[in-house]
């Protein structure tokens, strides 16, 4: 397959710099030179550009899309809810959206809703802070949690005292941070050492009320916890008093109905959804968690607030997202195996030009990394391998195949075959072209 030629997309992409800061909405300081390409038409697993080239997206906005693009009966609810009433404080969802999360989601009792995970995420360690008293929460590395100057970046100060500071070239590092926010509020541990978290709790249990962590640490390359972690940490959450959170805002909806805890089964005290939850084109977040714990909110011990929280169409798409996925009995399965072919095929192609590669995380949430051997802790998953991704991930976007950043690729419930052929036929010309550039591979 020829490259694309993206001469109108770049014509807008010019103009638009002189508006918007590089161009986009966001930006680490990892990205930056990758080309810009606006979309104006989408459907399933494809969007078209200005110029009328047809991509596969396997980007599905950072995970939150699993409906596919124009999904025919998701349009449809959200239509026919922009007939009923799109601005008001309370509408006649509420109760049934709740039930139906706190039916499938083990954690669940109650449910607060939000836009962003970042938000819903600091809401939920303000929330726990209030619960058990104590100021600091544990965070681990490669997990992400959100872009708030508490919780990014960072490396520990040292094994016995693990508070993060900034560093020097970190990715994830900021100018303009309050300064000594890091060190102030948290510690940062290798996710995965159960030692470790029961060394700081036994030591400083009377300052930590929180300790919080993606169940399946997708951030730091698709890593799973290792048997008997996850357990262990819920042992020692309740021993010192701590409300465990689990960052579901990728694995939640995305792996199963129940989120990743539904699957791994251990169950935290609270839990936080975004990205999927409404189905991938409406901001939409959650807080939800134990009984006891929300009950703060009722007691108006914690403030929670938020101009456009439960909005209406907003409940709309969890619902209707729920209820595509409650329809489609075998959806994760179908999914997860067009998403497997495809990682299959990367990594054919990657081995008929002498290019490591592998593949890893779980069937909906794929992960490649050039490199020989899976990522087994987020702290290996290392800046020079990041990079190495990216560039393919860029190289990729050159022949019509969206990865989403950091080399993950996600599914959706429209995906079929013929988004495999598509990748099929595009991926071995892509990785031969990474492979001429990088030179470093
Ligand atoms: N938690 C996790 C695990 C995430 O991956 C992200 C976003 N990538 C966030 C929280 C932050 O969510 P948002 O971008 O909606 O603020």
């Amino acid at each position: 397959m020829p490259k694309l030629k993206f001469p109108q997309s770049q014509k807008v992409v010019q103009q638009i710099k002189h508006y918007m800061p590089g161009g986009v909405h966001y930006n680490f300081r990892y990205s930056g030179k990758e080309t810009i390409i606006p979309f104006n038409k989408g459907k399933g697993s494809r969007v078209w550009d200005l110029d009328g080239n047809e991509h596969l997206d396997l980007f599905c906005k950072f995970g939150a899309l699993i409906v596919g693009h124009c999904n025919e009966e998701y349009n449809a609810r959200l239509n026919d809810y922009t007939t009923k009433v799109l601005s008001v404080d309370q509408c006649d969802l509420e109760g049934l959206v709740c039930e139906k999360i706190i039916h499938h989601v083990p954690s669940a009792e109650m449910v607060r809703f939000g836009l962003s995970g970042t938000e819903s995420i600091q809401n939920a360690i303000r929330l726990a802070r209030a619960y058990t008293g104590k100021p600091k929460f544990v965070r681990f590395q490669g997990h992400y949690h959100g872009n708030a100057d508490n919780i990014m970046g960072g490396k520990p100060l040292s094994a016995d005292y693990p508070a993060p500071v900034d560093y020097e070239g970190d990715f994830l590092g900021t100018d303009g941070r309050a300064p000594n926010i890091l060190q102030d509020q948290s510690f940062l541990l290798p996710w995965n050492d159960s030692v470790a978290l029961e060394k700081l709790l036994s030591e400083r249990a009377s300052e930590i009320g929180v300790v919080i962590m993606e169940p399946i640490c997708i951030n730091g390359g698709g890593i799973l916890p290792v048997p008997g972690y996850l357990e262990k940490v819920r042992e020692l959450c309740d021993r010192y008093n701590v409300v465990l959170i689990f960052d579901e805002v990728i694995t939640g909806f995305r792996v199963a109905l129940g989120g990743a805890q539904s699957q791994l089964g251990v169950t935290p005290d609270i839990t936080v959804f975004g990205k999927a939850l409404a189905g991938g084109s409406l901001p939409m977040s959650a807080i939800v968690g134990k009984k006891e714990i929300m009950q703060l909110y009722v007691d108006q011990k914690v403030i929670h607030a938020g101009t456009f929280n439960g909005y209406p169409l907003g409940l709309a798409a969890v619902l209707a997202t729920i209820e595509l996925i409650e329809n489609d009995v075998s959806c994760y399965e179908r999914m997860g195996n067009y998403l497997l072919q495809i990682g299959q095929s990367l990594v054919d192609a990657a081995k008929n030009v002498g290019m490591p590669m592998v593949v890893q995380g779980v069937p909906n949430v794929l992960i490649f990394h050039s490199q020989e051997t899976p990522v087994s802790s987020p702290g290996d998953y290392n800046d020079t391998t990041k990079l190495r991704d990216i560039l393919i991930t860029r190289i990729c976007k050159d022949y019509g195949i969206q990865f989403s950043k950091i080399s993950r690729f996600y599914s959706n419930l429209m995906m079929n075959d013929t988004d495999v052929s598509f990748f099929q036929e595009r991926i071995q010309e892509a990785i031969a072209e990474s492979q001429r550039i990088s030179g470093i591979f």
